[in-house]
């Protein structure tokens, strides 16, 4: 479900037209549904009523403000990737103890501030990184929440840049070493094994990956339990899909159903989801404006004020996403267009061969284009990054302003 509709042949956020949005903000600019964003967290909020849960926002999806204000409001967990991201989530005040840090390069002060603050669990992706940890927590007088992400060697079948749970993946520790890892971490002084955690890879439409990688966790525990070892919390990851053309990807609930499938309906652990794309993707969109209309030798060019630097997915893992007219015109005919951004690179497109009736300065719409969107946008061409709005109802508020060109360049120096 989303938000974007079309009323009386205008694209709308909510209640609130596109229109009157790039009139008030300008183009290009991000605009997000709350509505959406609610509902999308509910769903796997609900999907898990009566078992121990928390539904991790996968932040690096999406870590605007107003974004993460909306899913802490609702009291969403978050799962961090940086010192970065962190101190972002601490902003909206976020509970530490809602915060789980993954990623396979923590830095010495990434660790000793998320000691500090007392998040509710590290995802540990490596021995060396299990001894580090160790120390800095001895060093701190505490003891350290971990969980050993396992690296199941799944085929999620999906994009190969987004496939992080195949076993000569950089992610996790592999599932045939983990055992060993655990007895270890299990001597270590500082560190609570408190956990087991997974993450296979990204834009999933099929349980069957999911189910295969849950298994593996499940006969984890009990070799585990055998040796003394007990766990309570299990980490599934993040990963579900949405749908960008025609996937059908399964909803929260299915798989929340083969989670309890593998686990027993009525397990104890601390079952955790992590999110990401399933939750914000769908609630945003890119509203941009056609500069300019032109034609090549065989193919016909329309030129947007948006490029990669805005929205990358297109030039690096070649995603499609729906490109729609704000406004659908009938005065000119349809022809397939290939919708290219400012940027002086050939991978610069957003859409191509897109069948649209347009004239310059219309406005475009690119649909769910709240995950992996403006987190991944940079300043590529000297570009300030565009604005952020989110749309409440009838009311729309600048979560993030329109960068300055002042600001591109604060912080650069001449030489002396
Ligand atoms: C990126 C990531 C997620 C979220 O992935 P989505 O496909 O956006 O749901 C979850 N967990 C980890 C560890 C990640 O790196």
């Amino acid at each position: 479900m989303d938000s974007f509709l079309l009323r009386n042949g205008v694209l709308f956020a909510e209640e609130v037209s596109l229109e009157e949005i790039a009139l008030r903000y300008g183009t290009p600019c991000y605009v997000y549904s709350r509505a959406t964003l609610e509902q999308h967290f509910r769903a796997f909020d609900e999907a898990l009523r009566g078992q121990k849960h928390l539904v991790c926002y996968a932040m690096k999806a999406n870590s605007n403000l107003g974004v993460l204000d909306v899913l802490c409001r609702m009291g969403a967990g978050f799962d961090v990737v940086s010192l970065g991201e962190l101190e972002r989530v601490l902003q909206v005040g976020a509970k530490a103890d809602k915060i789980i840090f993954t990623g396979v390069g923590k830095r010495e002060d990434e660790m000793r501030r998320a000691l500090e603050v007392g998040i509710r669990c590290f995802n540990i992706e490596s021995e060396s990184e299990l001894h580090k940890l160790n120390a800095i927590a001895q060093g701190m007088g505490k003891k350290a929440p971990v969980a050993l992400r396992v690296n199941p060697d799944v085929n999620p079948q999906t994009h190969p840049y987004i496939a992080t749970g195949l076993k000569d993946s950089k992610f996790g520790i592999p599932i045939a070493r983990a055992m060993e890892v655990y007895r270890l971490a299990q001597k270590m002084d500082a560190l609570e094994v408190v956990g087991i955690d997974c993450h296979i890879g990204s834009q999933l439409t099929e349980l069957d990956a999911y189910r295969e990688a849950a298994v593996h966790l499940k006969h984890m525990l009990q070799a585990l339990a055998a040796e003394g070892i007990h766990l309570h919390m299990v980490n599934i990851g993040g990963g579900l899909g949405i749908r960008y053309k025609d996937e059908k990807p399964p909803s929260p609930c299915a798989h929340a159903d083969m989670l309890h499938s593998v686990f027993g309906p009525q397990n104890d652990y601390e079952m955790i989801v992590e999110p990401g794309r399933a939750i914000v993707g769908n609630a945003g969109i890119l509203l941009m404006r056609v500069e300019c209309l032109k034609q090549a030798d065989t193919l016909h060019f329309a030129v947007v004020d948006a490029g990669m630097n805005d929205l990358i997915r297109p030039a690096l893992y070649e995603a499609w996403m729906d490109i729609v007219p704000v406004r659908k015109r009938e005065d000119v005919a349809a022809k397939p267009w290939e919708v290219v951004g400012p940027i002086c690179e050939s991978t610069d497109f957003l859409g191509k061969e897109r069948r649209l009736a347009l004239k310059e300065g219309d406005l475009l719409a690119v649909r769910s284009a709240g995950a992996y969107a403006f987190s991944m946008s940079s300043n590529y061409n000297t570009r300030p990054r565009a604005a952020e709005i989110m749309v409440d109802k009838g009311c729309h508020f600048l979560v993030r302003e329109r960068e300055t060109l002042p600001q591109l360049w604060a912080g650069e120096h001449k030489l002396p």
